[in-house]
């Protein structure tokens, strides 16, 4: 089967060519001053993709998970309370890494499908007055459940009620997708990976630090292994790494900032908005309903979506996968089966996508959902079209 189709999981996403290209080198030396040519650009890159200029910036081998281990190992001590929301798959994994390593969780549980409640928080952050809770840790775009939380909101949260906690903030599935404001925000440590929207594969951990971040945790004599940011700031500013690099994602990640940067970011944002429009249009379209509960709650990355009582999620991506050798998300977690996603980030084009649409649509139907072929494409194609109809 010619197999050669783009993937819709929201990570790892589609790897453009120029990408593949730039990481498609012979072995070079990590510690030759070219090496050091192509990191020192990369932080600059970065502090505008995160949205603070004065951003502390370090990238090294691991994926996501270990850039939230990172910022705990660094940030907090084992027996430290920290105050998390859990309304999804990636919350609730944020929450089991902190706890195992000595962190006291204080959950706040919200259904999958809602974004962190900002009341409920700030009533946690208002009875804590003797200022227990270190940090705030807060998923910026629950990818299992498609739900964008505010984080601006919780940043307010933490400001009118006066409490000095760290904001935390995972920022994998939306960082380079979706406007992110590190600095106005005031996030003190936000979390990315190679994989989402950087269009690479995985196995970078992208982190960024505030000042009061930074500050905190040169000062956090914990043990940090492997994870310690301080060297790597050190070392990255040096142009250098203090052990060995994933070379390739380096040189790829480098590339990366380029294409994000040469396309702009507020293009960048809005191409994804427009896309993940013309997504929910043909959801609608087909009769189905998002897993996210409101629409200002919608996700410009990933769509998750509720197949109807006697259907089941899972056999929708396997469907699709072996018939049309097309790839979607499975649903994730106690509801996995009542749900499928199309990830929508990254290299993706009108054209792309509906192809994706195309085959979601066919899957459906092979499936006996009760739809009419092609009216989820025809509702992405108005949306993209150029020419309103009456
Ligand atoms: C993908 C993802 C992660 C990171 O997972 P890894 O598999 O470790 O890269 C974390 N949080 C969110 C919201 C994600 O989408």
């Amino acid at each position: 089967m010619i197999a050669n189709n783009p993937i819709f999981i929201p990570g790892p996403t589609n790897i453009p060519e120029r990408l593949r290209l730039a990481m498609a080198k012979a072995a070079w030396d990590h510690r030759s001053p070219a090496f050091g040519e192509i990191i020192s650009p990369i932080a600059k890159g970065l502090q505008q993709i995160f949205g603070d200029p004065g951003a502390h910036v370090a990238f090294f081998t691991g994926s996501g998970t270990t850039g939230w281990q990172s910022v705990l190992v660094n940030l907090l001590a084992p027996g430290q309370r920290v105050l998390a929301v859990r309304n999804g798959m990636f919350s609730e994994r944020w929450i089991a890494l902190a706890q195992d390593l000595g962190l006291v969780v204080d959950i706040i549980e919200a259904p999958w499908g809602q974004g962190a409640p900002i009341a409920e928080l700030g009533d946690a952050l208002a009875q804590d007055s003797a200022h227990q809770i270190a940090a705030v840790l807060a998923v910026h775009n629950e990818t299992s459940t498609g739900v964008r939380s505010d984080i601006a909101a919780i940043r307010q949260a933490l400001d009118g009620t006066k409490h000095p906690a760290l904001l935390c903030v995972d920022g994998v599935s939306s960082i380079a997708s979706m406007p992110f404001k590190m600095q106005e925000w005031g996030v003190d440590a936000a979390v990315a990976g190679s994989q989402k929207g950087f269009m690479l594969p995985t196995g970078l951990a992208i982190v960024a630090l505030s000042d009061k971040a930074r500050a905190l945790a040169a000062a956090n004599k914990g043990p940090k292994g492997c994870l310690n940011l301080e060297i790597l700031f050190t070392a990255l500013t040096a142009g250098s790494f203090p052990f060995t690099p994933a070379v390739s994602l380096v040189s790829g990640l480098a590339e990366s900032i380029e294409m994000l940067l040469e396309e702009g970011l507020p293009q960048v944002h809005a191409r994804h908005r427009h896309i993940a429009q013309g997504v929910r249009a043909a959801v609608t379209a087909w009769g189905l309903e998002p897993v996210a509960h409101s629409p200002e709650l919608f996700s410009d990355t990933v769509t998750a979506i509720r197949v109807p009582p006697g259907y089941s999620g899972n056999a929708v991506v396997e469907h699709a996968r072996n018939r049309y050798a097309m790839n979607f998300g499975i649903g994730l977690g106690p509801d996995g089966d009542r749900v499928f996603r199309i990830g929508h980030l990254g290299y993706l084009s009108e054209a792309m996508v509906l192809s994706g649409l195309a085959v979601a649509e066919m899957t459906l139907h092979d499936l006996n959902f009760s739809l009419t072929l092609g009216a989820g494409v025809a509702a992405a194609q108005r949306h993209f079209s150029d020419k309103t109809e009456a």
